[in-house]
C-alpha cells in the first residue's frame, strides 16, 4: 500500500489540467466534477475500466461502479472540506475491463479547494495493487486465478469456526484467519505464537508436536488448555492440529488450526463422571450380592444372568444355560405355574413389578426365597422389547417374619394356657374339696355301715384327692409366675442360704454336703428364684445314689454379658435323652415309689429362668452325677 499511497499524494493542479501530463501518470485518474461525471481520465483510466478515453468524458463514474458503492463516492464529493488530497481510500466495485465488477481501491481528493467550482480527482486501481493490464494475458489469468483462489481461501478459512494460523518455521504467525469466538487480545500477526500460551505445559507441548511436525513431516495434532485473563476461573480446551507446509520439498511453515473442544470436554468429563458413578453403584449392587438379570422378550428364550444371580441360584459364573426354560427349572415347583402367569402378565400389562417367589438352588437343592423387581422395556408402539430385573434372595428375612409370626402365636397361645391353667385349677378345687370332705363324712361317720374293703377304697379316694390337691396347687403356681410382680436387687448369697434353711430337713437326713460359692447380687423376681434354687437343690438332694454322701456346689461365673450359676451334684445322673423331657410339666422319670414328686420342679425352674431371659441347661451322665447351668443376662 505504500507504494500506492506515494503515487496518490504527488499529484498537481497544474499537471492535471495537461492531458498529455495526465496520461504520464503511471495511475489511473480521472476528473470528477460535483455529480461525479467523469470531466477528463487518463490513459490507464482508459484501460482499466476498458472504455477509450474520449468516450469517458461526460460518463457518470457511479455507472462504472457496483451500486451499492454509490453512496461512498456521493458521500464523499458532497462533503464542503475535501483536501486535496485525501487519503482515504474507499473500497468499491468497478466494472474493470468492462468484465464483471471487481474490488478496486478509489481516493478522491478535491482541485484547487480554493476554487468556487468544485472539481475532483480520482484515482483508482485494482485492489489486488494490479494498476494497469500491461501484463500478457495469460500472466494476467494466472494472476488472477491466483488472487480468486486466495480470495476463496481466506473468505472460507473466515467462515470457519476453528481458528487457522500460518506459523513460519519460527512459529511467527504470518496468517489468521478472522474469527467469531473468544479473541486473544493484541494484533497476532508478526507474533510468535509461544506468547499466546498461558502455561509452560503447553509451551512445552507445542514445542515438541512442532519439532515432530517438522522432522516426520506429516501431521501431529494434541490438546491444551487455556485461562482467559476476560474469564477468570474458566479453562477452555483446545485441539491443535499442526500440518507441516512444504516449498519446494522443504518444510517453510506449519498451518495450524486451533478448534475449541470444551464443550466436548466437558460433556467427556460428565460423562467419566457419569460412568464413574455408574460403576460404582454397579460395584455397589456386586458387594449388595443382588442379582440383575435381562430376558430378551423379542428373541423370546434368551435371558442374561450376572454374576450375583448366578450365586442366588447356587451356580457358578456360566453355569446357567441362558434360556428362559432355564430359569422357569429353577424356580420351585410349587411355584413355578404362578411365576410364569405373572411374567405374562407384566409383559402384557405392566412397566414394573415387584414380587417374590421361591427357588430351588442348584448346588445344594436347597429351597430359598428371592424377591425381584422386573422392568418392561417397551418400543415407540409399546411392544415389549425386553425384562430387565434385579433379584436378591430374602429367605433369612422370610424366616425371621415366620419366627415373628410363630413367637406372636405362641405368645397369643401361652396367655391363652396361663389363663386355663389358672382358672381351671382355680376352679377344680372346690369340687375336690366336697369329694375329699364327704370321703372324710363316711369314713369317719360312726352310723356308716361299711366293711374293711369300702374303707380301704375310700382310703384310696382320699390319698388320690390329695395328690389331684398338690398337682392343682403346682399347676396354679406355675401359672402364677411372674404374675404382678417387680424385679429387685436380689443377693443370691442369702438366697440360697434361705433355701438350705429351709431345706433343713432334708439335708440332714441325707447328710448332703453342700458346698455354695460366692454368689452375685442381681436384678432379679425373689419369690421365682428362690422357688428356682429350691427345686434344683432339693432334686439334687432327692436324686442321689443309695449310700453315697450327696456333695452338692453351687457355683457363679461371671462373663462380659452374663451370670452363670451351676448347681452340680454326684446324684444317679440322668441320661442325655431325657435332657429335654425333664423340662416339660409333669414329665418325670421315675414313679412315686421310687423317688416322689409331681414332674413340674424343672419346668417351674425353666419358666422361672425365660422369666428373666435367660436359659437353663443340663449336663449329666447316668450313675455319675448332674450339672444344671441357668445363665442370667446382666
Ligand atoms: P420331679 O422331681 O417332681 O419328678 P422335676 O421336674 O423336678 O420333677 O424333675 C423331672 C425329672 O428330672 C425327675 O423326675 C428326675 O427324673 C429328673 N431329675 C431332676 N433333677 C435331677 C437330678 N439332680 N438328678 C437326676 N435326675 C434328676
Amino acid at each position: 500500500m505504500d507504494s500506492s499511497s506515494s503515487r496518490f499524494g504527488t499529484q498537481r493542479q497544474e499537471v492535471l489540467s495537461d492531458s498529455h501530463m495526465l496520461n504520464a501518470l503511471p495511475v489511473a485518474v480521472c476528473v470528477l466534477n460535483d455529480q461525479a461525471v467523469i470531466q477528463k481520465a487518463n490513459r490507464e483510466f482508459s484501460i482499466i475500466s476498458g472504455l477509450p478515453s474520449a468516450k469517458l468524458s461526460g460518463v457518470s463514474l457511479l455507472s462504472l461502479v457496483g451500486e451499492p458503492c454509490h453512496h461512498k463516492i456521493l458521500a464523499m464529493i458532497a462533503r464542503e472540506h475535501v483536501p486535496e488530497s485525501d487519503d482515504r481510500i474507499l473500497s468499491i466495485q468497478f466494472r474493470f475491463g468492462a468484465g464483471p465488477l471487481s474490488w478496486g481501491n478509489m481516493k478522491i481528493g478535491r482541485i484547487n479547494p480554493e476554487s468556487n467550482t468544485r472539481n475532483y480527482i480520482c484515482t483508482l486501481e485494482k485492489a489486488d495493487g494490479i494498476v494497469s493490464g500491461k501484463k500478457n494475458p495469460e500472466e494476467n489469468r494466472i494472476e488472477h486465478q491466483l488472487k480468486e483462489s486466495e480470495a476463496r481461501f481466506r473468505s472460507v478459512a473466515e467462515a470457519l469456526t476453528p481458528r487457522i494460523f500460518h506459523l513460519d518455521i519460527d512459529g511467527v504467525i504470518t496468517y489468521a484467519n478472522r474469527f467469531k469466538g473468544r479473541v486473544i487480545k493484541g494484533n497476532f500477526l508478526g507474533q510468535s505464537i509461544y506468547k499466546f500460551l498461558t502455561n509452560e505445559e503447553n509451551v512445552q507441548r507445542l514445542q515438541s508436536a512442532l519439532n515432530a511436525c517438522k522432522a516426520k513431516r506429516h501431521p501431529v495434532s494434541f490438546q491444551v488448555n487455556h485461562q482467559f485473563d476476560t474469564h477468570p476461573g474458566e479453562t477452555r480446551y483446545y485441539l491443535i492440529q499442526l500440518s507441516p507446509v512444504l516449498t519446494n520439498d522443504v518444510v517453510t511453515g506449519f498451518a495450524m488450526i486451533r478448534t475449541d473442544i470444551t464443550s466436548i470436554k466437558t460433556v467427556q468429563q460428565e460423562l467419566e463422571k457419569t460412568n464413574s458413578k455408574l460403576s460404582s453403584i454397579v460395584s455397589g449392587i456386586e458387594a449388595t450380592g443382588i442379582g440383575v438379570f435381562e430376558w430378551d422378550i423379542l428373541d423370546g428364550e434368551k435371558v442374561v444372568w450376572d454374576e450375583n444371580t448366578h450365586h442366588i441360584f447356587g451356580m457358578e459364573t456360566g453355569d446357567f444355560d441362558g434360556t428362559k426354560k432355564g430359569f422357569e427349572k429353577m424356580i420351585f415347583p410349587e411355584d413355578a405355574e404362578a411365576v410364569k402367569e405373572e411374567i405374562l402378565f407384566a409383559v402384557e400389562h405392566l412397566q414394573q413389578q415387584n414380587t417374590s417367589h421361591r427357588i430351588v438352588r442348584a448346588d445344594t437343592g436347597e429351597m430359598r426365597w428371592v424377591s425381584t423387581r422386573r422392568i418392561i422395556t417397551r418400543n415407540k408402539e409399546g411392544r415389549p422389547i425386553s425384562m430387565t430385573g434385579v433379584l436378591w434372595d430374602i429367605t433369612d428375612e422370610k424366616e425371621k417374619e415366620e419366627l415373628k409370626l410363630q413367637a406372636a402365636l405362641l405368645k397369643n397361645q401361652n396367655q391363652e394356657l396361663k389363663e386355663f391353667t389358672y382358672i381351671a385349677s382355680h376352679d377344680l378345687q372346690s369340687p375336690l374339696r366336697t369329694l375329699s370332705n364327704y370321703v372324710k363324712l363316711l369314713e369317719e361317720d360312726p352310723k356308716s355301715d361299711i366293711g374293711e374293703d369300702a374303707k380301704w377304697y375310700l382310703s384310696v379316694i382320699q390319698g388320690s384327692v390329695v395328690r389331684m390337691k398338690d398337682l392343682i396347687h403346682d399347676l396354679l403356681t406355675y401359672s402364677r409366675i411372674g404374675r404382678h410382680r417387680e424385679k429387685g436387687e436380689v443377693n443370691l448369697q442369702v438366697i440360697l442360704e434361705g433355701v438350705m434353711n429351709d431345706l433343713n430337713l432334708e439335708i440332714m437326713s441325707a447328710e448332703a454336703k453342700i458346698e455354695i460359692g460366692t454368689l452375685p447380687t442381681l436384678p432379679l423376681y425373689e419369690t421365682e428364684i428362690r422357688l428356682l434354687f429350691q427345686n434344683l437343690l432339693s432334686n439334687a438332694i432327692k436324686y442321689r445314689k443309695p449310700d453315697v454322701t450327696p456333695i452338692i456346689s453351687v457355683i457363679a461365673k461371671e462373663s462380659q454379658n452374663s451370670w452363670s450359676i451351676t448347681v452340680s451334684d454326684n446324684g444317679i445322673g440322668i441320661e442325655s435323652k431325657y435332657f429335654e423331657k425333664i423340662f416339660m410339666v409333669f414329665q418325670r422319670l421315675h414313679d412315686q415309689t421310687e423317688f416322689e414328686g409331681n414332674g413340674i420342679g424343672l419346668a417351674h425352674c425353666r419358666k422361672i429362668v425365660q422369666l428373666h431371659e435367660g436359659t437353663i441347661v443340663v449336663e449329666s451322665e447316668a450313675g455319675v452325677g448332674s450339672s444344671f447351668t441357668i445363665e442370667l443376662p446382666k
